[in-house]
């Protein structure tokens, strides 16, 4: 595979084929994201593609899962995304699974018809920076959606019979809107319903307008402590009848993990616990994005 760096995955697809449809981001403009900076957003030509699926099926024909990059694949044209599905099943007789990061735009942008016939063709699920579901803090990071559209978007996309996998940034409120941005996170959530929810904390890159906001006194991030009470706050107001919870990413100050809300309570405890110094936190030198 030739891969136009840098190439990222969520961390569950590790065991996947990553296969670059598109390149960079359709939207590229969050103030916190320093991703896909230094690519300009492009759709593959579709025989380039296709011809790396045939080399990939040739070569590694027990292929399972496939992860279709980069930072929102789903930006492709639905008639594109069909035609790499259809070659990714003739490649991969015993493929299982193809997930990719969509944005809410471009589930907004494909019709109902169009999310059916890609998840019908195999795309069982989606990753979604959801990131905050509070309007102003969505409209401070120049996330470019309401949190309604995202609540949309990803109905859609369920409506589709698509799983979803979301992330929430902590601390993305910094401290100003720090209970604001949990607390409406958790209003939007418990609409969605998300199969996966995952909380990351966010992490000053320099390359990232937010980092030079810090920098100007313009944005606090709120400390350890802080982005505890925020987790707290989340996990007390989240309804969900059956979420994978994760916030164990190397961003976190506490790894967490559970079902929600089956495990709410001991979820909240471990938070309780670590606030008051009974629970050690992951030392920040060993934290990153
Ligand atoms: S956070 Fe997602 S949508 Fe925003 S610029 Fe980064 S990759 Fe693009």
């Amino acid at each position: 595979m030739q891969y136009a760096e840098p190439v990222f995955r969520p961390p569950s697809e590790s065991e996947s084929l990553i296969l670059q449809v598109t390149l960079g981001c359709s939207h590229n403009a969050c103030t916190f994201c320093a991703m896909y900076r230094t690519k300009r957003f492009a759709v593959r030509a579709l025989s380039e593609v296709c011809g790396e699926i045939r080399e990939a099926g040739r070569r590694w024909p027990g292929v399972k899962r496939v992860f279709l990059g980069d930072g929102d694949a789903l930006a492709a044209p639905a008639g594109f995304l069909a035609d790499v599905l259809r070659a990714l099943g003739e490649a991969f007789p015993g493929l299982r699974r193809v997930t990719a990061y969509a944005s809410p735009q471009n589930l907004l942008e494909k019709t109902p018809e169009e999310l059916t016939a890609l998840r019908e063709g195999g795309l069982s699920m989606f990753y979604l920076g959801f990131e905050s579901g509070d309007d102003e803090v969505l409209k401070a990071v120049n996330k470019g959606v309401t949190a309604e559209e995202t609540v949309a978007a990803v109905l859609k996309g369920h409506a589709a019979g698509m799983r979803s996998s979301l992330m929430v940034l902590l601390g993305l409120g910094g401290r100003d809107r720090s209970e604001a941005h949990a607390r409406r996170s958790a209003e939007a959530l418990n609409r969605i319903q998300p199969h996966h929810l995952s909380c990351l904390t966010w992490y000053p890159v320099p390359e990232a307008p937010l980092y030079r906001q810090i920098e100007r006194g313009a944005f606090t991030l709120p400390d350890d402590e802080g982005i505890l009470t925020e987790l707290g706050w989340l996990l007390s107001d989240l309804k969900l009848t059956d979420t994978v919870f994760r916030a164990n990413h190397a961003s976190n100050p506490l790894p967490l993990a559970g079902r929600m809300n089956r495990d709410r309570d001991a979820l909240l405890s471990a938070v309780e616990a670590a606030r008051s110094g009974h629970l050690p936190l992951v030392p920040a030198f060993l934290r990153g994005t």
